[in-house]
Formats: C-alpha cells, sequence, structure tokens
C-alpha cells in the first residue's frame, strides 16, 4: 500500500488533470455556443465552420474519455487501490503511477496487453486512445 504522502502526491496529479481537462470540455461546450450564433454565414464559411467543430468535437470527446479515467483513479486511490493491478492484483510501483497517473495496470500486465495489441493491429498504426494517455498534461504517455 501506498504511504500518505505518496497517496497526496497522486491526487494532487490526479486533480491538476481533472482541473484542466474540465477547463477543455467547458471551451468546447462555449465553442458549439458560438457555432450556433453564426450560422446564416455564407456557405465557404460554413463549411470552414463546420470543420473546425467537428474537430473540436472529436477533441472534447477524448478529452471526456480521460476525464472518466481521471475519475475512476481518484476513485481507486480513496478506495486505497490506486497501486492495485486490475489484471493480477500486483502492486504497481509508486514512480509507475507517478508517470503514468491514469494507469490501472501492473508494467507486467501492461507489457503483455501491448504485444498482444500489436500481434493484432497492422504494424505502422497509432496506439488509439489508450496510447493517448496524459502527455500533454505533462504525464508520461499510458
Ligand atoms: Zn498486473
Amino acid at each position: 500500500m501506498l504511504s500518505n504522502p505518496e497517496k497526496e502526491q497522486l491526487k494532487a496529479v490526479l486533480e491538476t488533470a481533472r482541473r484542466r481537462l474540465a477547463k477543455v470540455g467547458q471551451s468546447a461546450l462555449n465553442y458549439s455556443m458560438n457555432h450556433e450564433r453564426n450560422i446564416g454565414r455564407d456557405s465557404i464559411d460554413e463549411s470552414m465552420e463546420e470543420e473546425l467543430f467537428s474537430t473540436e468535437m472529436r477533441l472534447h470527446d477524448r478529452e471526456k474519455y480521460l476525464l472518466g479515467k481521471v475519475d475512476k483513479q481518484l476513485a481507486r486511490l480513496r478506495d486505497d487501490l490506486i497501486d492495485v493491478c486490475e489484471s493480477c492484483g500486483e502492486k504497481i510501483a509508486f514512480k509507475r503511477l507517478l508517470a503514468r497517473p491514469v494507469t490501472t495496470q501492473c508494467i507486467d500486465c501492461k507489457e503483455q496487453n501491448e504485444r498482444e495489441e500489436a500481434a493484432i493491429e497492422q504494424p505502422g498504426q497509432g496506439a488509439g486512445l489508450e496510447g493517448g494517455g496524459l502527455g500533454e498534461l505533462g504525464a508520461a504517455d499510458e
């Protein structure tokens, strides 16, 4: 089990990530409200706006997905389960959690999953949402 200072540190990292994600979600919402008011401009503008809008919405979906992962980790933290691997029940190293705050698997299970995914997926394809991680939030990719 993690020590209290370790838990506090992880909680701070997760809560910072949560605030940032919530803020991005809010700006996507504002964008969609502005979009409503802009209807009626000429068609070239509209198709460009349409494109921007769908990009913004895709980003928003990703933030929502990450927010869900952060919330799940905060719940795991409260239950003293944050350092327990979801797959095998082994301990997840504190250093790993600090580098990848939304991880729910120990390094062994994660590596095994990645090997299985690599066997299924075509080489050269991206890692998808799981690979997105919290990289842009200052933590390493999951
Ligand atoms: Zn494991």
